[in-house]
């Protein structure tokens, strides 16, 4: 076990031997999706086993992040805290929670979108605040944190870890003269980007939202029975196990504070004056990320994810004799496409659900085989077959022409893809680990070079209007920005650069196109215009 009052780096170096390691993620050969971020839950209940409800809501967000998790529980004096690399159920045991005594908990899991996949940027991160220790847990990215890093190294502050988060935590320690609610609006002021956050004093829940609300969060109760206690978690389906009813989504920059004086609801916006941000949920969470027994918006994620196939039905029919989806999150688009046009679905592609993470790397040959580790083509289901392939995005498009390929392989005679969401064109910085713009099959490629390139018979994506008509929701509360550039929360240019232009080194992830003289990139100034003009710099 690894309890620890340190911060940063300290709180998790006491942890196992893993640390030292990195995980190998076979999705990597295997998916071609965008990564999801993290997940974060707090619980608030005097009288109940908070380390243990925390246990089964971050159990219920594995989801959304793999790499690591934790877990601090305060009992009104100590604050204890365990975190490792690993998946939930890899990392605490009964005796780690049943020495995790108290009334408050918050918990973490980890999919590292900015920092390494090391130990000492797991989470919850313990730092000093005006009202002592706070623990910190964190879903999203912010855009400023370089710069906001610098100034603060400037000022004499010291990191411990690579994490954005840590850049929220050493800002609140910069404003620890100041009352909680003032210092945590003050750094509400300094940073911008997308921040789900769930945090707890020794006697307090805290649960704060960005000024947009890019990353979902939500609020719910135990039952009178036990006492009424608050819940927060990214999901709502992470109340459910909770025992938690859900009582409302938290709302874009409301700061919520919950103590034994019950639940105050202070909001950003109204309380410094500041202009009206829009809303701007990712879309990509009910294409994608969120869990389909979630709910958004009030709109259930799988029931979605069906119109979002019926749909894709309606404006791109085929003629075809089976429907089958990418497992999972294309199967419920399936079902629907199936539906709309009437055609038999059928499972077509198996996966092997057990399939995580390993220590392990695979060797050359492995990797070359890639996604068959993942999915297996049902050869009795193909075999002569006109197929409708559902999946819910195209990203490099690597995986996709994998699928293809091993759907042709099994014997069907025509392959017609059929994309839930839209041309996937721009970089995520809100949170969500993409690829950079050029390795982005559908940057400046058109439909009918992306269906060459994936090998298929006949390829269409949902368009914007009528992903927007499946989740039941206005175009204009949502970020849609990798799908159409418009960027609701404005990407200062050296980051924009960095990712929209020359990237990070993809080298071996790349689908290859531009560099085999395909369309692609025409110079650095041609980009530099494109992004100047489309992006909104
Ligand atoms: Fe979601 Fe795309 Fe916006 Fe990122 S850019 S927050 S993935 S909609």
């Amino acid at each position: 076990m690894s309890f620890s009052f340190a911060k940063g780096c300290e709180a998790s170096a006491a942890s196992s031997a893993m640390h030292t390691s990195e995980f190998q993620d076979f999705s990597l050969y295997a998916e071609d999706r965008p990564q999801e971020e993290c997940g974060v839950f707090g619980i608030y209940a005097p009288g109940v086993d908070v380390a243990r409800r925390t246990y089964f809501g971050i159990f219920a967000l594995q989801h959304r992040g793999q790499e690591s998790a934790g877990i601090a529980v305060s009992d009104g004096s100590q604050m204890r805290l365990h975190t490792d690399m690993g998946l939930v159920s890899q990392i605490f045991t009964q005796d780690t929670l049943d020495g995790m005594p108290g009334f408050i908990s918050v918990g973490h899991n980890r999919y590292s979108t900015t920092g390494s996949s090391i130990a000492c940027n797991t989470q919850p991160l313990l730092i000093d605040s005006s009202d002592g220790v706070l623990a910190l847990a964190h879903n999203g990215n912010l855009v400023n944190a370089s710069t906001q890093r610098a100034e603060l190294e400037a000022q004499g502050v010291e990191f411990q870890t690579t994490m954005d988060t840590e850049v929220m935590g050493r800002l609140l320690e910069t404003f620890s003269d100041r009352s909680l609610e003032e210092a945590l609006l003050e750094m509400m002021r300094h940073i911008h980007g997308a921040y789900s956050l769930v945090m707890m004093t020794h006697d307090t829940l805290i649960a704060m939202r960005d000024p947009n609300g890019v990353r979902p969060l939500c609020l719910g109760q135990l039952s009178e029975s036990e006492g009424g206690g608050w819940v927060v978690a990214s999901e709502t389906c992470a109340l459910n196990v909770a025992g938690a009813e859900f009582v409302r989504e938290i709302e874009p920059g409301e700061i919520l504070f919950i103590n034994k004086d019950g639940l105050e609801s202070v909001h950003f916006k109204e309380k410094l004056n500041i202009r009206e941000d829009r809303p701007a949920l990712c879309v990509f969470e009910f294409i994608y990320l969120a869990r389909p027994d979630s709910m958004l918006l009030g709109t259930n994620v799988h029931h979605a994810r069906r119109r979002m196939g019926e749909i894709l039905a309606r404006q791109a029919p085929c003629e075809a004799d089976i429907v089958i989806g990418v497992p999972d999150s294309g199967l419920p688009a399936a079902i629907g496409y199936a539906t709309g046009s009437g055609i038999p679905y059928q499972e077509g592609l198996i996966k092997n659900r057990y399939i995580q993470r390993t220590f392990i790397q695979p060797d050359q040959t492995q990797r070359e085989l890639g996604v068959r580790m993942k999915l297996t083509p049902l050869k009795d289901v193909l075999e002569g077959k006109r197929v409708v392939v559902v999946e819910d995005s195209i990203v490099r498009g690597t995986t996709t022409k994998r699928i293809v390929q091993m759907i042709r392989d099994a014997g069907a005679t025509e392959v017609h893809l059929r994309i839930s969401s839209p041309p996937y064109q721009w970089p995520c910085f809100y949170g969500i680990d993409t690829a950079s713009r050029k390795d982005l099959i559908a940057f400046q490629r058109s439909v009918e070079e992306i269906r060459q390139y994936n090998g298929a018979d006949s390829l269409s994506y949902i368009s914007m209007e009528n992903l927007i008509e499946a989740v039941g929701q206005p175009k204009s509360v949502f970020c849609r920005a990798c799908f159409d550039g418009e960027y609701p929360i404005s990407i200062p240019h050296d980051v924009k650069y960095t990712k929209l232009l020359l990237g990070e080194d993809n080298a071996g992830q790349s689908n290859g196109l531009v560099s085999s003289g395909d369309p692609g990139p025409e110079s650095e100034s041609d980009l530099r215009e494109l992004v100047g003009e489309t992006a909104g710099a």
